[in-house]
Parts: structure tokens; C-alpha cells; sequence
């Protein structure tokens, strides 16, 4: 069975690809490039292009036997999101189309897709289930849920059966080595403690910490890049085995401060890591951690890796090995 990747390139798409390799999938990875790596793809082919091009699109799908489509390409900066929309409604909704015209033209009716918790916007509740209402605060999240919606409606009208997978915050790397996080720009929490542990950058700041919270920084729910590519194969699956369109939180279910992130990743790490207070950041909920049970109850997904250090520790490990040389102390 033959399954196409957009975005194998990526932090997550990469991870997806390995647990398809291992689990005997052929791999075909579509990728720009953009913010991706040629070196994470272990894919049986790369092919460098933008779903821009329809032209190409139908290349690839006329000459593989694509059998699935799992679709991470995408852009995922939020604040970027609100000073450029027009980039992500292009790319993330426009560019997704050309995609699904292509499945459509060629028969390929099962799809696999990274959505996002941003879809659900401020919760009314922790922990936040399938069934709390999607109300995206930026074009971002917004991108993501009208692929959701899209999705919907292909599948009544089309019969295009999909799995969206809505992402908490993804972290870590495979223990087994050889990809892992590194975007550029990079804003997120645990590569850039790490950054400071390596002394790549002077300190960390925590954005806030006066929020409602236990300690007053904001909680997240981190969930191990490698149980979210695990999903990704269980929720293929599920669709081979006739399973319905449907849709899934991918969190931990456990919350973790910007305070107990820094604190587990001097223990890891052994490092100093300065943490300064800098102020809130824009658009940041104080709390977001999702419920997974449906998940685990409906396709039996299990994460091997709950716990933060155990997260920090696999993240550690691939941050040294890639930064670590470059460091400017
Ligand atoms: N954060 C922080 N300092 C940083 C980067 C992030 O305090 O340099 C906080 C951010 O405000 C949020 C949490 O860490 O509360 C996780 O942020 P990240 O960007 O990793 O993921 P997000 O939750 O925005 O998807």
C-alpha cells in the first residue's frame, strides 16, 4: 500500500513517515522544502514541489498507485497567521483543495489530516473533548478547521473518508535518533530551553506569569512526537479497515507549566538555563490540555511516552546531537 506524505519533510510529517516505514507502508513524500528537511526523509521517494502546482499533483498521482493521503504540509506560525492571513488561507485551505481534487480525480478516498487544538480556540473547559465547540481566535486555527468543515462535506458528497487529528502541542524526538525538531524560526517552548541549556541563546523568557494557573505561567499539554505518528498509522488503519470519517484530540491529558518545563529540563540537562519574566504573550490561552479517551477507546492508541522528562529527555538528545556543535557559548 502506497501512501503520499505532504509535509514528510517536517518535524511531524518525518516521524509519520518512519512508523509507516515500520509498519510496511511504501512512502512517497511530497514537500517544498520551505520549512522542511531533505535529510529527515526516509521516504522510498522525495519529490520536491508545492501543492501549488496542480500540474505536478497530477503527475505524482498518475504515476503512483497512491493508495492514502496523509497531509501535514502546512504553515503553522499563529502570530504570522494574523499579520499575513492571506499566506495561510492560500496554502493551508487553497493549496488543500488542489490536493483533494487530485484524490477525487484519481480515486483516492482515505485522508488523513493534522488538525489542531487551535480549532477550538479559549476553552470553556479542561480537559478539552471532541464535542467542546470550535471557535478559532486566529486565521491559523481558522485555516484548520475550514479543511474540517471541507472534509465534512467531501465525504457526503464524495465519499472521501477522513481522519482529522487534532494536535496539542507536539514535542520531543525519536529516541531512535536521526530527526527531530528544528524549525527556523523556532518558537516553541522546549528547543528553545534546550537552546538556552546548549547557551545558544542567553536565557528563556516565560511569556506571563501572572495566569490563572497553579504557578501563574501557562499550562500545555506536550505529547510525544512519536505516539502522534503512531496515531497517524492507527487512524490509517482505521480507515483501511472501513472506519467512518471522524475525528480525534491528540493530547497527554496531563498539563505542564512554562515553569515545570524549565525546571524538569535543568534536571535533565544539568544546566543552569536562565529564565527571565518577559510579558504575555498575545493569543495565549492560561490552560490547554485535551482529553485523548476517545482515541485511546476508539482505535486503542496508547502513548509510550506520557511523562515530560521522559519527553525533555528524547528532545535533549536529538537537540545536542544537532545544535550542539554549532553552540556559541
Ligand atoms: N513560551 C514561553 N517562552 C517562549 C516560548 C513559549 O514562555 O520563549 C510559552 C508560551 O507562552 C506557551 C507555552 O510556552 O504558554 C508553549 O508555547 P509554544 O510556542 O511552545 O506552543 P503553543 O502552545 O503556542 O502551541
Amino acid at each position: 500500500m502506497t501512501v503520499l506524505i505532504t509535509g514528510g519533510a517536517g518535524y511531524i510529517g518525518s516521524h509519520a513517515v518512519r512508523r509507516l516505514k515500520q509498519a510496511g507502508y511504501k512512502t512517497l513524500v511530497l514537500d517544498n522544502l520551505v520549512y522542511g528537511h531533505s535529510e529527515f526523509v526516509e521516504a522510498d521517494e522525495l519529490i520536491i514541489g508545492d501543492l501549488e502546482n496542480t500540474k505536478l499533483l497530477n503527475q505524482v498521482f498518475s504515476k503512483h498507485k497512491i493508495q492514502a493521503v496523509m497531509h501535514f504540509a502546512a504553515y503553522a506560525y499563529v502570530g504570522e497567521s494574523v499579520q499575513n492571513p492571506a499566506k495561510y488561507y492560500r496554502n493551508n485551505v487553497a493549496s488543500t483543495l488542489n490536493l483533494l481534487d487530485a484524490m477525487l480525480a484519481y480515486k483516492v478516498k482515505k485522508f488523513i489530516f493534522s488538525s489542531t487544538c487551535a480549532t477550538y480556540g479559549e476553552p470553556d473547559e479542561i480537559p478539552i473533548t471532541e464535542t467542546h465547540p470550535q471557535r478559532p481566535i486566529n486565521p491559523y486555527g481558522q485555516s484548520k478547521l475550514m479543511v474540517e468543515k471541507i472534509l465534512d462535506d467531501y465525504d457526503h458528497a464524495y465519499d472521501l473518508r477522513s481522519v482529522r487529528l487534532r494536535y496539542f502541542n507536539a514535542a520531543g524526538a525519536d529516541p531512535d535518533g536521526g530527526i527531530g525538531e528544528d524549525h527556523d524560526p523556532e518558537t516553541h517552548l522546549i528547543p528553545l530551553v534546550l537552546d538556552a541549556a546548549l547557551e545558544r541563546r542567553a536565557h528563556i523568557s516565560m511569556f506571563g506569569t501572572d495566569y490563572d494557573t497553579p504557578d501563574g505561567t501557562c499550562v500545555r499539554d506536550y505529547i510525544h512526537v512519536t505516539d502522534l505518528a503512531e496515531a497517524h498509522v492507527l487512524g490509517l488503519k482505521y480507515l483501511e479497515n472501513g472506519g467512518k470519517t471522524d475525528f480525534f484530540n491528540l493530547g497527554n491529558g496531563n498539563g505542564f507549566s512554562v515553569k515545570e518545563v524549565i525546571e524538569t529540563a535543568r534536571k535533565i540537562t544539568g544546566k543552569e538555563i536562565p529564565a527571565k519574566i518577559a510579558p504575555r504573550r498575545p493569543g495565549d490561552p492560561a490552560s490547554l490540555v485535551g482529553s485523548s479517551e476517545k482515541i485511546k477507546s476508539a482505535l486503542g492508541w496508547k502513548p509510550q511516552f506520557p511523562d515530560l522528562p521522559a519527553i525533555i529527555e528524547t528532545a535533549w538528545q536529538w537537540h545536542k546531537t544537532r545544535f550542539g556543535r554549532t553552540a556559541q557559548t
